[in-house]
């Protein structure tokens, strides 16, 4: 099928309610935030074999690929709004691929509430490599990882090291239950955590390579360091039953990637704040630990011993 055909058939459609895309018929878009917002951009890619695994469907690649790059509007506490996409696939990928992949988007951006603005597509050799651009609004100051205080609480959302746990074992071709896998092929991006977080954190990030990586750039960015406790780590109860060492599940949730939580700080008045965030989102927003005067991320064992990380996170 011609490109054009392809863009009118399976791409055109998810552009229909934004008339500055010009239904994908132009040489570029134009679009307008509302009156006294601002735009937030962010891109991210998704690759084959990196990060999805090799022969992974068009599904897989539209939902992760929408949900790393709304995973990075909800650390800035942004709301999606439009997106675009560029595509690289090898030549003999049937169209089948390319209306699964539209139709996924589709669902996505019903569910995420964004539309599609434009896009660019090659065809080659190699793997599928899938670039998004997403546009989201604020209305206040975006968090930053910028910010945070010596004194300052550290909050991670949800559980941690489940994404990289069903890595493992879907590289080992060991069954694992759909909602762990879930967690690696299909994160949920915190992005009414981060609209709501405006009021409370000095600061905040996307967990996508690993919390302490991740923390790390907190803590260069707002020239602090950290103290994180081991045993404060939230796992989930699939984590916390695996038949693995506990050391190998603490690592799964210090170093794995993938998990899409937000990690925030916030001042110990805040607390109250957060409890009631996280009733009302019904979302677990757990105390892992605080900012200190130091320059290093520290994590601590349960008898305050400084434990070693083999490593901190995924090295791009
Ligand atoms: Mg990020």
């Amino acid at each position: 099928m011609a490109e054009r055909t392809r863009i009118a058939r399976y791409f055109a459609p998810l552009a229909l309610e934004e008339a500055g895309s010009f239904s994908l018929t132009d040489d570029a878009a134009v679009i307008t935030p509302p009156a006294g917002q601002s735009l937030v951009v962010t891109t991210d890619s998704v690759i084959e074999s990196i990060h999805v695994l090799a022969g992974a469907t068009a599904q897989q690649f539209a939902q992760k690929l929408m949900r790393r790059n709304l995973s990075d509007l909800a650390a800035m506490g942004a709301t999606p709004w439009r997106y675009s996409v560029n595509l690289h696939t090898p030549k003999n990928l049937p169209d089948d691929w390319f209306a699964q992949f539209a139709a996924t988007l589709g669902a996505e951006q019903h569910r995420f509430n964004l539309l599609l603005i434009g896009g660019d597509s090659t065809t080659g050799t190699g793997n599928i490599h899938t670039t998004m651009t997403c546009f989201g609004l604020i209305n206040n100051a975006p968090l930053r990882r910028k910010g945070a205080r010596v004194g300052d609480d550290i909050y991670v959302s949800g559980t941690m090291g489940d994404a990289s746990y069903a890595l493992t074992l879907l590289q080992q071709n060991t069954p694992i239950d759909e909602a762990l896998a879930s967690r690696y092929h299909c994160p949920i991006p915190r992005l009414k955590l981060g609209e709501m977080l405006h009021p409370i954190a000095t600061s905040a990030i996307d967990i996508s390579d690993g919390l302490v990586a991740d923390i790390s750039q907190i803590t260069r960015a707002s020239g602090v360091g950290a103290t994180i406790q081991q045993e404060a780590l939230p796992l989930s109860t699939c984590l916390k039953n695996a038949a693995i060492e506990p050391a190998q599940k603490y690592a799964f949730a210090l170093s794995g990637g993938d998990d899409y939580e937000l990690c925030f700080t916030a001042p110990p008045a805040k607390r109250e704040a957060v409890a009631t965030l996280a009733t009302r989102l019904k979302l677990p927003l757990t105390r892992i630990g605080e900012i200190t005067n130091g320059n290093a991320v520290e994590v601590l064992d349960e008898t305050g011993q400084p434990i070693m990380l083999a490593r901190a996170g995924y090295e791009h």
